[in-house]
């Protein structure tokens, strides 16, 4: 379902976030998603993606799970989980 690491060629190791997540990890649950954006906008490491309505997702190669995404959502449709979670 991820990319291989080398998907965003030219981007170096340090840029990597993932491996900084302690813990926990945004899930989309793409249901009430009303593509406002606000995801995309808050975003410190600009890895989140989506276009139409309840097609948001990030890539959890750069996602530091920092959190900010789920909590600008106005629909609450993210949500952090535990890193093992699906
Ligand atoms: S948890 Fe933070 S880094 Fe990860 S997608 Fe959400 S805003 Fe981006
Ligand atoms: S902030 Fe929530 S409603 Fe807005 S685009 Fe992202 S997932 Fe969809």
């Amino acid at each position: 379902m991820f990319g291989p690491l080398t998907s965003k060629p030219g981007s170096s190791q340090a840029n990597k976030t993932g491996s900084w997540r302690m813990g926990k990890k945004p899930k989309f649950l793409q249901k009430n998603c009303i593509a406002c954006k606000m995801c995309i906008l808050v975003c410190p490491e600009n890895c989140v993606l989506g276009g139409e309505k309840n097609t948001y997702h990030c890539d959890y190669v750069y996602c530091k799970g920092c959190g900010l995404c789920a909590e600008i959502c106005p629909k609450a449709d993210i949500m952090m989980i535990e890193e093992g979670e699906q």
